[in-house]
């Protein structure tokens, strides 16, 4: 019964999971079946766990003592794991996400290099094909650990607050990344379990540490790109993890993990004015200076009522959100503002920059959560041949994706990222709280144009204030 089960039933079921994977994955890829797609992913992702539970090799982890029984420690590991999971979901803000969403990537490296090395200390060694995926799993799953938990400290404000450079970075990286391979091959190549183990101890460190001075040095626009790749990673670990253990549905859900992750840095490299080999190897946002060259000229800033003046005469508006707008959740509002100003007969839309706030899609989540309709928010490749004939551009809580630095300032970690144009707007309200520079830490020379001002304050505070100058 059970040879039937594991020879005929098993295989069917991991086809299935499979199904619902692929098919989730293709939901998610739109706004409004997004939650459909997450359902069918955790379908999938049950039927999967359930039949890995029944599969022969689990099954023989049974015993009446408790002590030794495998399941005691799976259920111990899926109790303790979910309760954590959702106490630290319930209690993280919105702002806190993408760093969450950072560090369970690091957690699908963790577990793949885990299963990887109790695969090693557990069974006799494979084939060389079998070693050879072991040692792979055990390469990305740390450098996604690691480098993902350095994203995390990054993204939070945590850990590495300042910009750090590594002298001879690419050639410390290469030695790493030499070492570590050739500690895959002492491993999978070698019948002397002293050199297998120093193999295995090798990749093992080599490729923890790569992952630290991989992200440790990248800033500025090129944070967001890494995340992807270290998504990416964390997929194609699981992948090797699947060939390493023997077990298809890991192999097909690490690989759908690891593509879509890929499709996506190749994505925003692109939409970043980036390339892989720069990102990695480059040295892009390594040199954050504080402040852009020229003379120090202060921004101008304006009251809430006159700038309601301008925008009630205005007849083509634009908003480019920000990472301050999730700060101050201030999306609701913004909608009612957008209403107010299309009674008042004016266009509204939304440029909206691939990498504005702190993950990709931020910015469109936020606005859809507050039932901006899908047709109104635009891509900054769609908006900036328009800008110049846009009567006001108001920019909430964005700073470098709006910095002009990017184009004509070859000096900024910024240059060379595009950007929102909104400079060439008639007129550009910018609202944010102080002078606080972005995520890149560069000063940003738009606030000082001439036909920009600033309007000061929390952005959901200030764009509440100008819907009551309609109402008035
Ligand atoms: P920035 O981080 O450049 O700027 C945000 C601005 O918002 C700050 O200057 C801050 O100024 C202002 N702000 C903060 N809180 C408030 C508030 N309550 N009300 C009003 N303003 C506020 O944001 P952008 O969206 O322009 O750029 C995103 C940056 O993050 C890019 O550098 C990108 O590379 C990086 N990044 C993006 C990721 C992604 O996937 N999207 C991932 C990782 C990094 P002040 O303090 O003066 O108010």
């Amino acid at each position: 019964m059970l040879e039937t089960w594991n020879s005929s039933i098993v295989p069917i079921l991991y086809m299935v999971a499979c199904i619902f994977f692929i098919r989730g994955i293709k939901l998610l890829g739109k706004a409004d079946t997004a939650r459909k797609g997450n359902l069918f992913s955790s379908i999938g992702m049950l039927i999967a766990v359930v039949t890995v539970l029944t599969e022969k090799g689990v099954i023989n982890s049974f015993s009446t003592n408790l002590g030794r029984n495998g399941y005691v420690y799976i259920a111990a590991a899926i109790l303790i794991g979910s309760v954590i999971g959702i106490i630290w979901s319930k209690k993280v803000a919105m702002t806190g996400m993408p760093e969450l969403v950072a560090l369970f990537n690091g957690f699908g490296g963790l577990s793949s290099l885990l299963v990887a090395i109790a695969q090693f200390v557990s069974t006799e060694k494979g084939d060389k094909f079998t070693a050879v995926t072991l040692g792979l799993t055990i390469a990305i799953g740390a450098i996604a650990f690691t480098g993902s938990v350095v994203a995390w400290g990054k993204l939070s404000g945590k850990l590495f607050k300042k910009q750090i450079r590594i002298p001879g970075k690419n050639v410390i990286n290469a030695v790493l990344a030499i070492g570590g391979l050739a500690g895959i091959a002492l491993y999978a190549f070698s019948s002397d379990p002293t050199l297998e183990l120093i193999g295995i101890i090798v990749v093992t460190a080599a490729f923890l540490i790569l992952g630290i001075t991989m992200v440790v040095s990248i800033g500025g626009g090129d944070m967001p790109v890494i995340i992807s790749l270290l998504n990416a990673f964390s997929g194609l670990a699981a992948a090797f993890a699947g060939f390493a253990i023997n077990n298809t549905v890991l192999v097909v859900s690490g690989c759908l993990v690891g593509a879509s992750g890929l499709i996506l840095t190749l994505i925003m490299c692109k939409a970043m004015n980036r390339t892989l080999y720069n990102l990695l190897f480059g040295n892009f946002g390594g040199g954050a200076k504080k402040t852009a060259s020229g003379e120090a000229k202060e921004p101008k800033s304006m009251s809430v009522e006159d700038a309601y003046l301008i925008l009630e005469a205005a007849k083509n508006v634009v908003f480019v959100p920000g990472y301050g707008m999730a700060v101050a959740q201030a999306q609701h509002a913004v909608k009612e503002l957008c209403d107010k100003l299309e009674n008042n007969g004016a266009e509204v839309n939304f440029a909206i920059h691939p990498v504005a706030g702190r993950m990709p899609g931020h910015m469109n989540v936020l606005l859809a959560e507050a039932n901006v309709p899908y047709e109104q928010l635009k891509t900054s490749d769609e908006m900036n041949p328009q800008m110049s004939m846009v009567d006001v551009a108001i920019v909430i809580g964005a700073n470098d994706v709006v910095n002009p630095a990017a184009k004509d300032d070859e000096s900024s970690p910024l240059y060379g990222m595009p950007i929102v144009n909104a400079y060439e707007a008639r007129t550009v309200f910018v609202l944010k709280r102080g002078k606080g520079t972005g995520f890149s830490g560069v000063e940003n020379p738009l606030f000082t144009n001439d036909n920009t001002v600033m309007i000061y304050g929390d952005a959901k505070q200030t764009v509440s204030a100008l819907v009551s100058e309609f109402d008035d």
